[in-house]
Parts: C-alpha cells; structure tokens; sequence
C-alpha cells in the first residue's frame, strides 16, 4: 500500500466512525477529503469506499442510520442514500 492509499484507507475508517456517531456532517468532511487524496493520486478510491459513500451529497453510509439497503431479484443491491439517491450494484 501506497502512501496515499494508507491515507485513504485512514480517512474510511474515520468517515464509519463518525457516520457511527451520527455525525454526517463530520464524515462527509472525510469523505470529501479521501476522494481528493485519490483524485490527486490518481490511484482511485477502494470499491468498499465507493459502495458505502453517496456520489450526490458525500455522506458515508451506514444501512440502518442513514441508508436503507435492498436485496433485488436479478442479483444486485440497491443502497439508498437518506438525501434520495440511490446505488446499485450486483453482489
Ligand atoms: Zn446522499
């Protein structure tokens, strides 16, 4: 792992921990900050870190806090973000 992917995976962690926390705001803060990190890098973004962050609003999202989390027949998920967007992706 590279520095700045050491850095991304530092700041994942504490975006959970704060959406844990119930604070949003706190964990968008790092989500904003980890997507710079790889942007800057060019080394893209883990895909745990994709799935569980809103690409409108930059919240992390935690099923059962803040995002609501289906299973859909076909094979995929849709994950729901509490800002109205959703996600899908197949499991
Ligand atoms: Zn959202």
């Amino acid at each position: 792992m590279n520095i700045a992917e050491e850095r991304i995976d530092r700041l994942h962690a504490l975006a959970r921990e704060a959406a844990s926390d119930r604070d949003h705001e706190r964990a968008r803060e790092y989500v904003r900050l980890a997507r710079r990190v790889a942007e800057r890098n060019r080394c893209g973004l883990p895909k745990a870190f994709r799935r569980f962050t809103c690409d409108d609003c930059d919240a992390y999202l935690r099923p059962g806090v803040n995002a609501r989390v289906r299973t859909r027949a076909g094979g995929h998920v849709v994950v729901r973000c509490d800002c109205g967007a959703t996600k899908r992706y197949p499991y």
